[in-house]
Formats: C-alpha cells, sequence, structure tokens
C-alpha cells in the first residue's frame, strides 16, 4: 500500500511517499505524487516545494511488477511527472536518502535541485537490466559533465556521495534529519531569491571526447555505444530533439534479443538464491570465523574471499614451503591491486592482518566453516574429512571445493553428514563471481542456506547444485570438448573453431582454453584412469600431442605454438602450428575420414546445443533446480558473455524445436551417436514450450 503525505511547513510544502519495501513509481504512488504537485504548484501560500521518500529509499525508480502491463504506461508515466516538473514555477528540490536507484534519481534529475542525506546511495544501474535510462542521458550531462556521465551510466554503480557533490549532482549532502534539513534548504534558496533551475535549461559542458574513444565494451555487445551515442546526442542537439532521439533508441534497444538476456541474466541472478526446499526464512549459522586447508591455487584464493570479506580466516597448509609460496601470492595479488589504486597499503595490512597461516591442522577446532582445498584426488579428500570430523567443533560446517568429486563419500567420513557440503569456487577464486554450492543427501537446510548465503557475503553469485560428475558447470564442459574433436576429426582446425567461438562471444574457444590450462591435466587422468582399469573419454589427438612433450602454453607448445616471451616465458598469441596439422590430417587419415568445410555457424551450433542439451539433462537429473540458474553458472564460472544470456536462454531463443531438429541432423552425421538428446528437451520441444517456460513452473 503506497501513501503519500503531503503537508505545509510555512512556505515549503513536503511531499512524502512511501511505498514498501523499495519506493517504487508504481502507478498508484506516481498518480499521489503528481495530485500533491500540482496541489502544492496551485497554492499560492507555496513557494518551494520538496519531494522526499523514506529513510530507506527514496525510490528504486518504476515497479517492476507493473512493467508490461497497462499500469507499466498509464498516465501519469515518469515522463508525464518529468513534464510536469518543467511547468512548475516554483523551486522543486529532490530530498533522497537511502537508495535512489534508476527511475527514483532520474525523477531526481527533472526536479530543480538535488539534496541527500548522508550515506544515499544513487545509481542509474539501467545498463546491467538492458536498459538505456534515456532520460539520465539527456541530463546527467547537463549536471556533471559528458565525461561524469559516461562513468555514471556505463558504469551503473553507486556513485560515491562526496563525488556526486563536487560533480553538481547534488547541492549539499545533509548531516542529520533530512526533512528538517530540507526545509532549511529550501527557505535558504527562497531567502536568496533562487527560484526554478530546470536542468534542461543547463548547458552541456564541452568534452574532448576522449572518454567516448577510450570505452571498451565486451565483444558483439552493443548497449555501450547506445547509450555513449544519446549522450553525444545531449551534446549536439537541442533538449528535445535530443531526449527524443534518446527515447527512440531505448524503444528499438529493448526489443532487442540482447536487452531480454540482459533483462533475463539479471532477474536469473537473483532467482539463484532461491531454494523451494530452503526457505528464505531458514535460521543460518553464524559465520564469523573461517579456515581453508591447503595454500595452493585454489586454497589461497578462497582465503583472500574471506579477508576482503573482513572474515578472519585459518589458512592451513601440509607443508611450510606450500605455506610460505601460497602466502606470498596472496601478498602480491594484494599489493597489485593496490597498485592499481584499488585498495589502500592500510587495506592490503588489515587483509593480511585477518589470515592466519599455519602448518597445524588443529587450529580449524575454533572457526564456523572449514573449506578444504587440498589436492584432488578422493582418498586425500576422505583423509581430510574424517580428520576434519575429530577436529572440527560441533555445528561447524565442512566444505569441499572439490570440482566434481562425490561430496556424499566425503560426507560419509564422518559423523555429520548434515554439516558438509561442496563450495565450488573457480579460478581465481579471488576474481571469479561464482559459487557452486553443491549439496550432499544429507546437507541440512541450514547449512545450504548458510553456504548460500556466505557466497553473496563474499561478493560471489550463489548457484545451488547436486551431487553428479562434475557438478553443474564443469559437467557441461564435457560434450562441448567432444564435439570439438569430431569437429576436427571431420576437418577444423583447432582456430577454425577458436575463432568462431571468440566471434560468438566466448573469452577463447576450446582448444585455447586447453592450452591455457594445461593439455597434459586430462591426459594424466585419462593415463591414470585406464591404469585402473575405470572407464573414461579417449582423445587421441590429445594424447598424440602430449606424447611429444606439447602440454600447452606453459611449455610453448600445444595446439598452437608460442614464441619465447624473452622473460623466461611465452607470449600469449597462439600460432597456428604445421606439425599440429600434420598430426591431425594423420589422424583423419587413420580413421579413414575424409575432411570437409565445416561452416562458422555450424561449430556455433554444436557447441551451443552440446551445452543445452547436456543442460536439459541436469535439469532432468535434479542436479540444478532451474534451465536460468545453468545459464548463471555459465556466465559467472565459464565467461560466457553475459549479452547472449547463457545457453538455455540462447537455446529458447532459437526455439527449442529448432534446436532438436538441428541435433537429429548431427545424429546423421559423423559419430552421430554423441548426440543422445535429452527427453526433457525432446519433450519441450514438442510441447512447444522454452526452458524459461519450464523454470516458470518451479
Ligand atoms: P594445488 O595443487 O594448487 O593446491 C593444493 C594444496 O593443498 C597444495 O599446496 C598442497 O600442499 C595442499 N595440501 C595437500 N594435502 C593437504 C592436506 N592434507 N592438508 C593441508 N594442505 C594440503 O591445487 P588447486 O588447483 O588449488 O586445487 C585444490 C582443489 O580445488 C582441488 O580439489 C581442485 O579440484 C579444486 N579446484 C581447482 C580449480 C583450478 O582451476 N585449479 C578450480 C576449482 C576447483
Amino acid at each position: 500500500m503506497s501513501a503519500t503525505e503531503y503537508t505545509v511547513h510555512g512556505a515549503v510544502a513536503v511531499i512524502q511517499f512511501n511505498n514498501p519495501p523499495v519506493n517504487s513509481l508504481s502507478h498508484a504512488v506516481r498518480s499521489e505524487i503528481f495530485a500533491a504537485l500540482e496541489k502544492a504548484a496551485a497554492d499560492a501560500a507555496v513557494r518551494a516545494i520538496i519531494i522526499t521518500g523514506t529513510d530507506k529509499a527514496f525510490s528504486a525508480g518504476v515497479d517492476i511488477k507493473e512493467m508490461g502491463t497497462p499500469k507499466g504506461t498509464a498516465h501519469p508515466t515518469l515522463g508525464d511527472m518529468m513534464g510536469q516538473l518543467d511547468g512548475i514555477k516554483k523551486p522543486v528540490i529532490a530530498a533522497m536518502s537511502g537508495f535512489a536507484v534508476g527511475g527514483g534519481p532520474i525523477l531526481g534529475l527533472a526536479c530543480h535541485y538535488r539534496i541527500a542525506a548522508k550515506g544515499t546511495r544513487i545509481s542509474f544501474p539501467e545498463i546491467d537490466i538492458g536498459r538505456v535510462a534515456s532520460p539520465g542521458t539527456q541530463l546527467l550531462p547537463r549536471l556533471v559533465g559528458v565525461d561524469n556521465t559516461v562513468d555514471i551510466l556505463i558504469g551503473g554503480k553507486v556513485i560515491p556521495l562526496d563525488k556526486a557533490k563536487t560533480t553538481g549532482l547534488v547541492d549539499e549532502i545533509i548531516d542529520g534529519p533530512l526533512v528538517p534539513g530540507a526545509i532549511k534548504f529550501a527557505e535558504g534558496l527562497l531567502a536568496a531569491g533562487k527560484g526554478v533551475r530546470r536542468t534542461r535549461d543547463l548547458p552541456v559542458p564541452a568534452s574532448d571526447g576522449k572518454t567516448f574513444n577510450d570505452r571498451k565494451f565486451p565483444r558483439g555487445m552493443t548497449v555501450g555505444n547506445i547509450i555513449l551515442d544519446c549522450i553525444n546526442a545531449a551534446s549536439t542537439m537541442p533538449y528535445e530533439e535530443g531526449m527524443q532521439y534518446a527515447h527512440h533508441k531505448s524503444r528499438e534497444f529493448v526489443q532487442t534479443v540482447e536487452s531480454k538476456a540482459l533483462r533475463y541474466v539479471s532477474a536469473a541472478e537473483r532467482t539463484a538464491a532461491k531454494v523451494p526446499d530452503v526457505p528464505a526464512d531458514t535460521p543460518k549459522r553464524a559465520i564469523k570465523t573461517a579456515a581453508v586447508l591447503g595454500a595452493g591455487t585454489m586454497g589461497g584464493g578462497i582465503t583472500m574471499c574471506f579477508a576482503s570479506a573482513g572474515i578472519p580466516v585459518t589458512l592451513i597448509e601440509a607443508n611450510q614451503e606450500a605455506l610460505d609460496r601460497g602466502l606470498a601470492t596472496i601478498k602480491r595479488n594484494y599489493m597489485a591491486t593496490a597498485s592499481k589504486g584499488r585498495l589502500t597499503q592500510a587495506d592490503v595490512d588489515k587483509r593480511m592482518g585477518l589470515i592466519t597461516p599455519t602448518l597445524d591442522r588443529n587450529a580449524a577446532a575454533t572457526v564456523d566453516i572449514i573449506v578444504e582445498a587440498v589436492f584432488e584426488d578422493l582418498d586425500v579428500k576422505c583423509e581430510v574429512f574424517k580428520a576434519l570430523d575429530a577436529i572440527a567443533k560441533p555445528g561447524a560446517i565442512l566444505a569441499s571445493n572439490t570440482s566434481g568429486l562425490d561430496i556424499d563419500k566425503m560426507a560419509a567420513m564422518t559423523k555429520r553428514p548434515q554439516d558438509v557440503i561442496g563450495a565450488h569456487f573457480f579460478a581465481p577464486a579471488n576474481v571469479m563471481r561464482l559459487l557452486e554450492v553443491v549439496r550432499g543427501a544429507k546437507t541440512a537446510a541450514d547449512v545450504i542456506a548458510t553456504t548460500m548465503d556466505l557466497g553473496k557475503r563474499l561478493g560471489k553469485v550463489s548457484v545451488l547444485s547436486r551431487v553428479c560428475d562434475g557438478f553443474i558447470c564443469n559437467r557441461m564442459m564435457k560434450p562441448v570438448r567432444l564435439q570439438a574433436n569430431v569437429m576436427l576429426d571431420e576437418g577444423a582446425s583447432p582456430k577454425q573453431i577458436d575463432d568462431a567461438m571468440y566471434a560468438y562471444g566466448m573469452a577463447m574457444g576450446p582448444f585455447r582454453t586447453s592450452d591455457g590450462s594445461g593439455i597434459d591435466v586430462s591426459w594424466r587422468g585419462r593415463l591414470s584412469r585406464k591404469k585402473q582399469g575405470l572407464p573414461f573419454a579417449p582423445d587421441p589427438v590429445a594424447d598424440a600431442l602430449c606424447e611429444q612433450g606439447r602440454f600447452g602454453w606453459k611449455v610453448g607448445k600445444g595446439w598452437y605454438r608460442y614464441e619465447a616471451d624473452g622473460r623466461g616465458g611465452y607470449s600469449r598469441t597462439a600460432l597456428q602450428d604445421p606439425e599440429v596439422d600434420a598430426l591431425i590430417a594423420a589422424h583423419r587419415k587413420s580413421l579413414g575420414v575424409t575432411p570437409r568445410d565445416i561452416s562458422e555457424a555450424e561449430i556455433v551450433e554444436r557447441y551451443m546445443f552440446a551445452l543445452a542439451d547436456e543442460g536439459a539433462k541436469i535439469l532432468e537429473e535434479d542436479v540444478a533446480i532451474r534451465a536460468s540458474d545453468i545459464d548463471v553458472t555459465y556466465l559467472t564460472g565459464r565467461g560466457f558473455p553475459v549479452h547472449k544470456g547463457g545457453p538455455m536462454f540462447y537455446a529458447d531463443t532459437v526455439g527449442l524445436k529448432n534446436v532438436v531438429a538441428a541435433i537429429e541432423r548431427f545424429q546423421k552425421g559423423y559419430q552421430g551417436q554423441l548426440w543422445q538428446p535429452s527427453k526433457l528437451l525432446l519433450k519441450l520441444a514438442a510441447e512447444g514450450k522454452s526452458f524459461q517456460d519450464y523454470d516458470a513452473k518451479k
């Protein structure tokens, strides 16, 4: 229920709206403010007007529930209110507090003055939700200049309040109760004879255009350039014309797949936190201290996550040398961030001060959560869990960072399987946004709730998976790798496949990725499985490369070759190598395959549909809760281009019927038996449904 209060204090009218929880500008609220503004404008005793929200929120902008409904576009729209404010002959002041997001501060921009309570968090994050913030592109440059506008609208981040003041976005910061401060500010204006100051009438200060030229956006993503184009229009066109241009661009963009994908991803990230059988009010265990076991690549990064979030963390190693090396890497990483100006020396010292290195496992006895990041070997992990069970205090969460081993087997080594969970971070753990939380068969609801919430505290997106080989993210990689090899056998070169996926928007194609992480890792895995008589997927060309010592970038040759960089390492530039071509050609010959041309479109289809099909199997087996969780996993864990929405969203945009038709085509081709489409995918396609329809039923 909204409630807008209208009060008059001397010559100042105060319009205070309150629409919990985020003070959205719903149709009801807009109507109430509109009516109150009319009343204040008509009252001769009122000489200045204040619009304000609540302590918690000035406003989070339009009501998302009303988007796409008649109420969303019913009079008075935000645009109507802006027109009304333009016509009022008394100064109108936006008095902001709490958070002011998107449409909220846009209403503020249309007011004649803006003041903010200490701690107000103003942001224009429209870019993240596939929108252009068209009024912002025209009004902000007039207040803060073109360069700051670019930072604000492209960055989408909260604007530090002192910066809002120095740039002219807000006129005053109020220390103390907001409404009395705002009334005082209004009285000051009146006393000084200052009246209406419409933002639209202010000139746009000249800019050298450097901010425009310096901007780089993810490949294939257009929203950034559209926003820049609209900001540029503010400098080159009269206000009305610029605003019309920006509205037109905005309306056009909202219809694009890119805009839909960005909105989808933004909603998907929020939805991922919801676990149907773990209600939001599930009590969480307190996590005040942590321990990390293993100071290697992952343990070091995970330790940084805790320290950066202000959580004291004990870093436990099996040997002194590894501990020293791990700690030195952590320090080097923090110092590198500091050298870029993103941390102060005091921040670095504080974070390092929160880390206690030790060789003594018993130091984990008092902490609230222990994350093990020791070698990826089930026997080693099981031994560690058995030991932790004897050491950890009752109620402590015992988490494993395994990339895909069976959490239930580890839990079975303890007398408290309910406290055991997977907390799968991605490398580099201090950078990558994904935390794949893996619930075992016996993991308690409060342990799930606490670990999901911990991810958020560590600045990550938590996605819940059940136990299966590779969980969601790594499992998805396997069929893709297989298809890459099939295409190699059939006639495509590693470069052709990598180039097609790069052009699609992936940071790197599968062969360059394999070179980067080391081809020998999976080769050793295959050798070890072979020795143990366990099943494994053969990879003959990769085996041949490894047998020749071509382990990848780290040794200067793998699927590609890399020139020495003169510093003992290798350049990142991947060069095609005739030796590899010859090896692939010999392999094709041994298979009796006559190479054929494979188009870029087919490469992308095979790659993407292999992902979507595996995703459907993951859903079918209930490993992931929703298709959108799979997309979030792939976007945040594998660097999938955000403006493409993720592999499941992509399959939806192609149409699942078309996906199935393509898979049926592939089934008839070389190695067609590898395509065994999921029952769920076939069912949805037959019913003319999408993965988003499937999610809607969850
Ligand atoms: P790593 O070899 O770099 O580090 C492992 C560390 O654990 C070593 O320093 C070792 O001395 C230490 N260690 C071994 N046994 C120990 C014990 N009993 N007690 C204390 N320390 C012990 O390995 P990593 O790449 O950091 O991988 C660690 C875990 O993280 C594995 O389960 C791996 O699958 C998983 N993981 C790795 C990545 C990655 O890209 N490297 C990504 C996600 C998850």
